[in-house]
């Protein structure tokens, strides 16, 4: 798993942890880069791979409720595939793929692929050959053979960070992340407290511009790092700092 989703609710991944791949949805960062790599390969090979929708690929919680919900049944209809969802049992309708119970599924961590037409022999085949060399495993065979799911965290294959070094996108140095942490709000104001408030006064401690006391608390001498970080990120000068330069910062 990689190490920015810790502390994430599975289907409730924050969008800058979110990029658009190939084919159609969104996927982890990460995985959209091994996904875009073995697209790039499979295509140079002259072969599509593309996901089956645009929902096969990120699902948020909701849309993974919705689809079950769709799919089982609290009914006992005799199905051997069962789940179990909100305290009950669920049992598999007929004639439907089964599903993962929402926030269970390597779709609501942006990990997984439903890859469209997986059992076509020429299709499965080549990703027999080439999934593992851009780090998805292909675990479900053959109950789901269109899902595969990245398994490398934070340390893509030497094909993927091939692909990243290519396309400009920094590959998680010795395990760490370059993606921002998550934000849990919106912009910080002067006069502000709380951990919030301690987590930007150290990050402009890192970066060397506030050298005072992390006491979460955003009086004057923070405003001075602010003002420095600004300047020095190009900002309109003023107080407080907005949802976007939180980002920036990395929060
Ligand atoms: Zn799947």
């Amino acid at each position: 798993m990689p190490k920015d989703l810790k502390g994430i609710e599975a289907g409730k991944l924050p969008a800058h942890l979110l990029v658009p791949c190939a084919g159609g949805g969104k996927l982890h960062w990460l995985c959209a880069a091994a996904w875009n790599a073995m697209v790039e390969k499979a295509k140079s090979e002259g072969l599509e791979l593309k996901p089956t929708s645009a929902g096969d690929t990120y699902r948020d919680y909701e849309s993974q409720k919705r689809g079950f919900l769709s799919r089982y049944t609290t009914t006992n209809n005799g199905s051997k595939t069962t789940r179990t969802f909100e305290g009950k049992t669920w049992y598999l309708k007929p004639g439907v793929a089964p599903m993962a119970t929402p926030g269970k599924s390597n779709h609501n961590w942006g990990l997984a692929v439903d890859v469209h037409s997986a059992g076509e022999p020429k299709r499965l085949n080549w990703m027999i050959a080439n999934v593992k060399e851009f780090g998805f495993s292909w675990e479900v065979v053959p109950v789901e053979p269109w899902h595969i799911r990245l398994v490398t965290g934070d340390n893509p294959t030497p094909a993927v960070r091939a692909y990243m070094e290519r396309n400009g996108i920094k590959a998680p140095a010795g395990g760490a992340t370059p993606a921002p942490a998550p934000s849990s709000g919106g912009g910080i104001n002067f006069g502000d407290k709380g951990p919030r408030v301690a987590q930007m006064q150290g990050l402009l401690v890192e970066r060397g511009m506030y050298k005072k006391k992390i006491d979460g608390s955003y009086g004057p001498q923070t405003q001075l790092a602010v003002d420095a970080w600004k300047a020095a990120n190009g900002r309109p000068a003023g107080r407080g700092m907005s949802a976007e330069e939180l980002k920036m910062l990395g929060m």
